[in-house]
């Protein structure tokens, strides 16, 4: 790493735009008083962090701007910026040339551009820090502060030390650290302290939260019990209720049918009782037996009134058959057979008949006929009249086999009559158990649908419907035991729920923000913790590794504060000792910012917790001397240079800038000045302000700055070989 250039515009003289190359390993500056040399240890100083005005030279930040001249007006803003070749990544960036600018404006905003990116004024001094360069140390000695080691106090020594050791960038990061630690532990009792104030009330809600937490449990119990059982129930209702609807439509279709049947049948039976044989020819047939019996009766008399007659006129002498008589008889014929006619169509009969009593009368009448001839007559007569019964007994054999036919018929029809009644009395018994088994069937739908109300109004006692249940297929069927058990499971959950009461949701509400807050706090507490033990890790690691570096160079440091002791003042005896500090002091609370502020001395906390301090002891030949403050100001120089050398040379920092330092120093003693920054110059570059010939011979690069007459800075560079 090298410092390559300074470039400065509006920086206090530099009102123009001045650029300085620093490719050699000494540049010295030189010019009269006044003309500005200084102005520009200044700007290097302020673009390294620096953040007091004093040690700037300015009583406020604007004196750094150009203030104008009679001969040329104010600059508005200052800008330095400070180009390293990092060819070598001495600064751990990816860079080949890393430049830094600093600006000011005179409204006040300030601004910090690390490779032209803004950049934060604690990143500057972290990046720096790095570097082993800073405002603290060594780095930049400025003018009359050629003592600064041997004026400084035993902590501002040690800072110096850490700064040029590296060890700065540790101190800063412990620093932090602290800071943070610090500002956890305060955070970390508000947490507590909140905590603490919720936990009583906290503790109150979860009680009554874990009440609620066991009803929601009852709830979900009560609600899954309630699927089984209504679920589980109406799945088999309906599982019933379903198997009933067919055995219905099946009964009815039957009956349907059989009543089909029955209708046929009975049509057939109705046929069948037309057909029975008419009953008034059975009447009339028998009107006309009856008949045919008294005409034969009637015959069969009268054949027995002929013979009688006959049989008297045969034992009577013809003389006195009483002619009278014979007529009152055959008048008695005639009107037998007159009465019977009115009853007997037997036509042939009533003609013979009275065929026969005409002849009777004609036989009287002529009363002269014997009486052989009358029974003749009568005899034919008889005889006749037997022809007739006997044509009527024909008639009645006649009528008795249509009779007996009739009686047949009669049988016959009854046999088809009592079969197609018999199948339509079957019909209808079939049809009447049907019937009976369609009534059990409706009876049995009635129950279930009994059943299914029963259980509507149980599911309705839960609040529930039915309808929520139906969608749901349950498991494999609980048995009748099953629902007993759950029933009486859900009556105790119901009651349990009765016990625990009404629901507060505000208290709800409550308890669960509560607990949020709680949660949240806890984790916050958890995550302060755990930081606080991070940090309190850090800060002893830091320690330690801060600790273990300066107390391992403290030891060269002193051998060659002592060496070049010894070169300067030609023998004597110097020593550095390591002083303890007093106990580490606690950052106040106004110092405990999450961000070092511009222009805020808070960095100076850093120090405060330090291991301790440096004393300076030394004895010079010839003299005996007690303490520092009896050191002339050449001596005070040449001890502080002495510091200075051993240093660099256990630790060389890549530049440093010193501002007529050797101006104490005699002639021999800026010669050895100016020898040993020749040597040093192999690791470290120099920017020199002396007005010593000797430390400008050993100068590569020589610039002489003047003062124009418009009262600005000029510079002119005289390149030496
Ligand atoms: P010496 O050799 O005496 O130490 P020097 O060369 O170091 O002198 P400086 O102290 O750098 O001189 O410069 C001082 C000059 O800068 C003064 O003339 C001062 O007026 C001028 N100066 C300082 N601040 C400003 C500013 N803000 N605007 C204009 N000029 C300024």
């Amino acid at each position: 790493m090298r410092l390559k250039t300074l470039e400065l515009v509006g920086f206090k003289s530099f009102a123009q735009k001045t650029v300085l190359d620093f490719t050699s390993g000494i540049t010295a500056v030189v010019g009269p008083n006044g003309s500005g040399k200084s102005n520009i240890i200044d700007a290097l100083r302020w673009i390294l962090g620096e953040r007091e005005a004093k040690n700037i030279r300015g009583a406020r930040a604007e004196d750094l701007i150009f203030a104008g001249t009679p001969q040329r007006p104010r600059s508005g803003m200052a800008q330095a910026t400070i180009v390293f070749d990092n060819s070598d990544h001495f600064f751990p960036v990816d860079y080949n040339e890393v430049s830094v600018t600093r600006k000011l404006a005179r409204e006040g905003t300030s601004e910090y551009l690390l490779n032209e990116a803004p950049v934060r004024l604690k990143d500057i001094i972290d990046f720096f820090a790095q570097a082993r360069l800073g405002t603290k140390g060594l780095t930049i000695v400025n003018q009359g502060n050629s003592d600064i080691f041997v004026k400084a106090d035993p902590k501002e020594r040690r800072v110096m030390v850490e700064e040029v050791l590296g060890l700065r960038q540790f101190q800063l990061k412990k620093h932090e650290a602290e800071r943070k630690l610090f500002n956890t532990k305060i955070n970390l009792d508000k947490v507590r302290a909140m905590l603490d104030e919720i936990m009583p009330h906290l503790r109150l809600l979860r009680r009554q939260a874990s009440k609620w937490e066991k009803q929601a449990d009852v709830e979900k119990e009560l609600r899954q019990l309630e699927e089984q059982y209504f679920g589980g129930r109406l799945f088999e209702i309906t599982k019933d209720f379903q198997g009933l609807e067919p055995q219905i439509e099946k009964v009815n279709q039957e009956s349907g049918i059989k009543n089909q049947e029955l209708k046929q049948l009975n049509a057939e039976l109705q046929k069948v009782e037309k057909s029975l044989p008419a009953g008034r020819q059975a009447a009339q047939k028998k009107l006309q037996l009856q008949g045919f019996l008294n005409k034969k009766s009637l015959l069969q008399k009268e054949i027995g009134r002929l013979e009688a007659q006959i049989e008297f006129l045969s034992s009577q002498p013809k003389s006195d058959i009483k002619g009278a008589e014979a007529i009152r008889l055959l008048e008695e014929v005639r009107q037998t057979l007159q009465k019977a006619a009115v009853e007997n169509d037997l036509g042939i009969l009533k003609t013979a008949l009275r065929g026969l009593a005409e002849k009777i009368e004609r036989l009287l009448a002529s009363g002269t006929e014997d009486r052989g001839g009358k029974i003749k007559e009568l005899e034919k007569t008889k005889t006749k009249i037997l022809a007739d019964l006997a044509a009527i007994d024909g008639e009645l054999a006649e009528l008795a086999k249509t009779e007996d036919k009739l009686a047949e018929n009669l049988r016959g029809f009854n046999a088809v009559f009592k079969k197609a009644f018999e199948a339509a009395e079957a019909k209808k018994d079939e049809i009447q158990k049907l019937e009976n088994e369609k009534n059990k069937l409706l009876f049995d739908k009635e129950r279930v649908s009994i059943h299914r109300q029963e259980l509507e109004n149980l599911a309705m006692q839960s609040g529930r419907r039915l309808k929520e249940f139906e969608a749901l297929r349950p498991g494999l069927g609980q048995s009748p035991q099953d629902f007993a058990e759950i029933e009486k499971r859900m009556f105790k959950l119901r009651a349990e729920l009765a016990g625990i009461g009404e629901l507060d949701p505000a208290l709800i509400k409550e308890a669960q923000e509560t607990e949020g807050r709680y949660n949240f706090l806890s984790g916050q507490m958890a995550d302060l913790d755990k930081a606080s033990e991070d940090l309190t890790v850090l800060i002893k690691d830091l320690d330690e590794k801060i600790h273990a570096e300066f107390e391992g160079a403290f030891k060269s440091i002193n051998e060659q504060f002592d060496r070049y002791f010894k070169l300067m003042f030609d023998g004597g005896k110097a020593h550095l000792k390591l002083i303890k500090d007093e106990p580490k002091s606690q950052p106040t609370s106004e110092e405990v910012v999450e961000e070092p502020v511009e222009d805020a001395a808070d960095e100076d906390l850093g120090h405060k917790v330090d291991h301790g301090g440096l004393e300076v002891s030394v004895s010079i030949p010839r003299k005996k001397i007690s303490g520092l403050d009896m050191l002339s100001g050449g001596e005070r120089s040449l001890v502080s240079i002495a510091a200075l050398f051993a240093l660099i040379s256990v630790s060389p920092p890549p530049f440093l800038v010193l501002d007529e330092v050797d101006a104490a120093l005699d002639e021999r003693n800026a010669r050895r000045f100016a020898d040993l920054i020749k040597d040093f110059a192999k690791k470290t570059q120099f920017l020199l302000v002396t007005h010593n010939r000797a430390t400008m011979e050993v100068a590569e690069i020589l610039y002489g700055i003047t003062m124009g007459d418009d009262g600005t800075s000029r510079v002119l560079s005289l390149k030496l070989e």
